[in-house]
């Protein structure tokens, strides 16, 4: 299918007269491609006459590029009728594939993309399509079949034998699962896919998951609900892009209200896209669209390459109507988009840390507004990028300020760390101990957020002070159990710890400091009664082991869960009466200057998994800076006021969200080499800042300028030395466009190798 009319008009102009186009060797049809590696500028291309009906945007084809003719793949981006260069263009070899990968709105949103964070177009186009897409891997999987939501009311009652069908096709099955859990014949299913109250699909479309799940939609939506669901589908009717952002503490009821916003959307025809940060600690949220609608597709991470071709291909058939996933489901190629909603839009994991460093809410925001259609955020804590566009009202913000249901905030308490004599129990103090104590008593559950795994921080010698360090990173070795592991969690080398000190041979190491294994190993021992697991990087490395252990702690077969970030998110569980944050200030003193931030979110956040039920429940808050903004504002439930105090910091430094930033790391295993040449690139950089014509009235904090360069926080990562700097400027695009005139005359040495990251959202 031709979907570019302006690709139309050219190649009917040119099959009418083809005499012209023969006799004129000046003129010709020119496809400019885009490869993925090695040439960063788009190259023309001419389409050798065989090939003219196939060529079109979006699809990709193979060309001879460089001296040698290397034959290579690209991406065709455009396609048109006219004269050619005075130099001979090479021809296209071959197309390869049947179909436009990308539609001209997707291609376009790729661009974009490119400039937009200073990355290779060829590298966007990658990172967009699926490596199951791109690989052609052609799904034979057995036949599935799901309840077809579209078709007719059958003007007869279903039989039991088809209702007990139809209520398990909700979800994708195959003909045998379908027989033998409904205990049906073969025949009745035969029949419901004859009278069409079925429908055949590629394979499931599902995760794994199949549990039994019911969220009943409640019915009455709590005014601020109903406020906010208006405003969407008010947006909705205008048809024109509105952001609508969900300001709504833990259990206000915002997922309930993208629920319903979506049904609206699917009422409409149209599809919706649910981002959520990452799958698989989200199975709760996930869970809730499945029951709630048919056809829903979840992108899980664990998908094989095979798996994703197909749920790809059929959400660009328009048979899926509810795309869930993380970062990436923002490019679902989904027919007639009709709402886009990012779950816990704060979240660092919607920015992708490698190349193209694309943050998912931007990406949304320029896909909703190119399709006309609304874009919902969500958060109990929105960034204060996110916060900022309310305030100035780009954006519309609906507070949800209550739980639905009555159910009360929990109460918090702060425990300074600073006076030791409260420490009865290793990392507990006696606060938290009495918190757990009361909650295990009344048969409650209890969390436990430590952000730092492993078992010891790290190693040191008490005689001569000597610190176990990774060889190859500028990273001391965190101790981890079982045996005496030293592990780098900057590259993930593994070393057998020394029994005696390399330094000055006394047997005097000691560990020091608090990871969740201690942890866990300490709870066990205090209460040796209590079912403990622990939830972290290291112990949820095989694929369903967070599904398993969040079932686990809904069952009520774990009554203290010990874990990183990953147990804030998310979770809605009624039999939580104590959340305990061990040491909140963990990454408060980071050079990021985020750190406030995160750490607001981090505790707001998890003090919200406690009190969902019917009692009320408490929080005990360990830390070394009681004082601090971030934490009391998360201790009063009151992350207005930590916004409140965050922004003017962030105004009188120019950082964002009111000014653009962008962050450039240089490496060598050369570390003067790296020096040099940062060195210079910052001072090129400068020189063209100065040429730039600023605002009136600008303040100096805010002018362009360029932080550093400086030995980045990890000054050495895998053997490379790591020196960064930071460029700063009012207006992002000008500041982007200054960036690149001065790497366009940039030539980077061989022996250094660097990266750009605009609007980093990790600072180390
Ligand atoms: P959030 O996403 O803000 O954390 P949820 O949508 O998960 O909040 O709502 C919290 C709980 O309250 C859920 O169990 C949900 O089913 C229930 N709930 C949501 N809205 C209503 C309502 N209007 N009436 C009754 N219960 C509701
Ligand atoms: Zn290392």
């Amino acid at each position: 299918m031709n979907i570019n009319p302006h690709h139309t008009t050219q190649r009917q102009l040119f099959e009418s007269e083809p005499s012209w186009c023969s006799e004129q060797t000046s003129f010709g049809v020119v496809a400019t491609v885009v490869v993925s590696q090695g040439v960063e500028k788009p190259l023309d291309y001419i389409i050798p006459e065989r090939l003219l009906d196939a060529v079109e945007p979006g699809r990709r084809v193979r060309v001879p590029l460089g001296r040698g003719n290397r034959e290579v793949l690209a991406y065709c981006v455009a396609v048109s009728a006219r004269e050619l260069p005075q130099k001979p263009l090479k021809e296209i070899l071959a197309v390869e594939d049947e179909h436009p990968l990308l539609t001209p709105k997707m291609l376009e949103l790729t661009e974009w993309m490119s400039g937009r964070w200073m990355c290779r177009w060829g590298e966007v186009l990658e990172a967009v399509l699926p490596a199951g897409v791109r690989l052609g891997t052609r799904s034979r999987e057995t036949l599935h079949v799901i309840r077809d939501n579209a078709s007719q009311t059958p003007s007869r009652a279903p039989s039991a034998s088809q209702a007990r069908v139809l209520a398990l096709a909700n979800i994708p099955h195959t003909i045998e699962e379908l027989t033998a859990q409904a205990n049906v014949s073969r025949a009745v299913v035969t029949r419901l896919l004859k009278t069409k109250q079925l429908m055949t699909c590629e394979g499931s479309v599902q995760s794994a998951s199949r549990r039994e799940v019911r969220h009943d939609r409640p019915e009455m939506l709590s005014d601020s609900q109903q406020q906010a669901l208006d405003t969407i589908i008010h947006s909705m009717h205008s048809g024109r892009s509105n952001t609508i952002v969900l300001f709504g503490v833990t259990g206000s009821g915002k997922t309930e209200v993208y629920l319903q916003a979506v049904e609206q959307t699917l009422s409409f025809g149209r599809q919706a896209i649910v981002l959520v940060p990452e799958i698989s600690l989200t199975p709760q949220t996930c869970d809730r669209f499945r029951a709630r609608f048919g056809n829903v597709a979840v992108l899980h991470s664990h998908l094989t390459a095979k798996e994703r071709h197909s749920q790809w291909r059929q959400i660009a058939a328009g048979k899926v109507s509810v795309v869930v996933g993380a970062r990436s489901a923002v490019f679902a190629p989904t027919p007639h988009l009709g709402l886009i909603v990012i779950d816990e839009e704060h979240e660092s994991s919607f920015k992708q840390s490698t190349a193209p460093r694309y943050h998912a809410r931007d990406v949304a925001a320029y896909r909703a507004s190119a399709e006309g259609i609304p874009l919902v955020l969500g958060s109990a804590t929105p960034s204060l990028e996110t916060f900022s566009k309310c305030l100035s009202q780009e954006w519309i913000m609906v507070e949800l300020p209550q739980r639905v249901a009555g159910a009360r905030l929990p109460s918090v308490l702060t425990v300074d760390q600073r006076i030791r004599s409260d420490y009865s129990c290793g990392a507990i103090s006696g606060r938290l101990k009495a918190a757990i104590d009361w909650a295990l008593g009344d048969d409650g559950q209890v969390i436990l957020l430590l952000n730092r795994r492993g078992f010891a921080t790290h190693v040191q010698c008490r005689s001569c002070g000597y610190v176990a360090r990774c060889p190859q990173c500028d990273v001391t070795l965190t101790h981890h159990q079982p045996g005496n592991r030293g592990i780098c969690h900057g590259c993930g080398l593994v070393l057998r710890l020394p029994d005696v000190c390399p330094s000055c041979s006394t047997a005097r190491l000691g560990l020091h400091g608090t990871g969740t294994q201690r942890l866990e190993e300490q709870i066990r021992s205090f209460w040796p009664g209590a079912k403990v697991a622990r939830m972290d990087a290291d112990t949820m490395r095989t694929r369903g082991s967070h599904e398993r252990t969040l079932d686990a702690f809904r069952d009520g077969a774990i009554d203290i869960l010990v874990g990183t970030q990953m147990i804030a998110k998310g979770l809605d569980f009624p039999g939580v009466r104590v959340v305990g944050v061990v040491q909140a200030d963990a990454a408060l003193h980071l050079a990021d200057f985020r750190a406030a931030e995160r750490t607001c979110q981090l505790v707001t956040q998890v003090a919200g998994r406690c009190g969902r039920g019917i009692v009320e429940g408490r929080v005990v808050v360990q830390t070394m800076s009681p004082d601090h903004p971030a934490l009391k504002a998360a201790a009063a439930h009151n992350y207005k006021a930590f916004v409140e105090h965050e922004l003017p910091l962030r105004k009188a430094l120019g950082y964002p969200p009111y000014g653009a930033l962008v962050r450039i790391v240089v490496r060598s295993v050369d570390s003067r080499a790296a020096e040099i040449w940062a060195t210079s690139l910052a001072d090129s950089i400068r020189q063209e800042l100065t040429t730039l014509s600023l605002p009136a009235g600008l303040e100096a904090s805010s002018a362009p300028r360029v932080l550093g360069p400086a030995p980045a926080p990890i000054a050495r990562l895998r053997e490379r030395w790591r020196w960064h700097f930071q460029v700063h400027g009012p207006d992002g695009e000008q500041l982007r466009a200054a960036l690149a005139r001065v790497f366009l005359r940039t030539t980077v040495p061989d022996n250094v190798a660097w990266m750009v990251d605009v609007d980093p959202v990790e600072m180390l």
